[in-house]
């Protein structure tokens, strides 16, 4: 793209409603959400439990920066691999179940190194094809053949890692995926990854703090294998940000020798690692907010069933509005801004064409009086 080109195709972007604006929020991340002076009611973070603005959670982040002031100022393999972030990677660690546990300034940069430290030219990474964006870009960073399943379909995974001739295979999934909000069938996939050899790559971003009573799509399923690589965000359920592997002893040290964005990166505020233990207090103890959601999207997901807008089969606080058209789906969130709610459209390339829609992302701090509001509503304006 030259420089000339970028305002008509900018334009371009305007009239496919595909132009992409960011919403400048006045207030701490929640419920309620302040943008250009206005409130409103948001269903559209990833703070599933509302932890990203809890006192305690606020107040270890305070208390660590007075312990370890406020940047890390080298990469870990340096002089950046704090006491307080040792600490994180073992409460991580203890707390999915995993032998040792690596810390990852973003999920975007976990899943580069570790699918890129794991498999290269020659190997395979069999992908499903609604895996989120940085799983693909992984995937086609490592150089291995990149084969794609249609999604949640185990048959044609399996065809293809049979039809494989490659030294290593990685299987590569979402927990919960994040446009859907329904899951991967993990034990099936497993089974699968030990038949042939293979790594199973789970990426729980949306699973960590709700499902397994908290531990994550793993514990959903009591799930436990060497050739298990798990992945979980620290910005979503966590409430902080960051990110962190969990698997065996040996994988996790290969992956401080080869981990490219582990290695060649600034570590992390120490005192953000510092507030990781506190995370994991509120989210072992957040079983009422994890009912709460569990009600909310049993109620969600009954009042679309059966509609034109129904997602599917989604337990988790992910709940689909499928739309269809682009110009559709903006017009709809547009009316409910209007209306005091703040639900976001997505559009293609984030889900397939023809697949805009409306994501609601409940949350803990939601009641169920306000949910019940954002459905007739919605309802109402897709009617008219
Ligand atoms: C958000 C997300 C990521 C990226 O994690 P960040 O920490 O936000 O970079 C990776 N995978 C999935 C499925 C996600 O939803």
């Amino acid at each position: 793209m030259r420089l000339q080109d970028l305002s008509a195709a900018l334009l371009d972007l305007d009239a496919s409603h595909r132009r992409r604006q960011r919403a400048c929020l006045e207030s701490p991340q929640g419920a309620e959400i302040v943008v250009d002076g206005e409130e409103y009611l948001s269903f559209a973070s990833n703070d599933y439990l509302g932890l990203a603005d809890h006192p305690s959670l606020v107040r270890a982040l305070q208390q660590g920066a007075d312990r370890w002031g406020a940047g890390s100022g080298a990469s870990h393999l340096l002089t950046g691999h704090s006491q307080a972030h040792q600490q994180a990677e073992e409460a991580l660690a203890r707390f999915v179940g995993r032998e040792a546990a690596l810390l990852f300034g973003s999920g975007y940069a976990a899943n580069l190194a570790v699918i890129t430290s794991l498999v290269g030219r020659g190997d395979a990474v069999f992908a499903d094809k609604l895996n989120h964006a940085s799983l693909n870009d992984g995937c086609l960073l490592s150089r291995a053949d990149f084969h794609r399943f249609r999604h949640n379909d185990l048959n044609q995974l399996e065809q293809l890692l049979a039809a494989s001739g490659a030294r290593t295979k990685l299987i590569a999934v979402d927990a919960v995926y994040s446009m859907d909000g329904d899951e991967a069938p993990l034990p099936e996939l497993l089974a699968l990854a030990e038949r042939y050899d293979a790594w199973l790559y789970v990426d729980d971003a949306h699973g960590f703090g709700v499902l397994g009573q908290g531990r994550g799509a793993l514990a959903e399923h009591d799930l436990s294998s060497e050739r298990l690589v798990y992945m979980a965000t620290l910005g979503k359920a966590a409430g902080l940000a960051g990110a962190f592997v969990a698997g065996g002893r040996l994988l996790i040290e290969w992956l401080v020798n080869r981990a490219r964005t582990y290695i060649f990166s600034t570590a992390q505020p120490p005192a953000l690692a510092a507030a990781v233990g506190v995370s994991l207090r509120l989210i072992e103890e957040a079983g009422d907010r994890r009912e709460r959601l569990r009600l909310l999207a049993a109620r969600c997901r009954a009042r679309l069933d059966g509609t034109r807008y129904s997602g599917g089969a989604s337990r988790t606080p992910i709940q689909p509005f499928i739309i269809g058209g682009d110009a559709h789906a903006m017009r709809l969130a547009q009316g409910l801004r209007e209306q005091g709610y703040w639900v976001p459209a997505i559009r293609p390339p984030t889900v397939p064409e023809n697949g805009a829609r409306l994501r609601i992302s409940l949350s803990a701090q939601h009641e169920v009086s306000q949910l019940d509001a954002l459905l007739d509503c919605m309802l109402q304006l897709a009617e008219s």
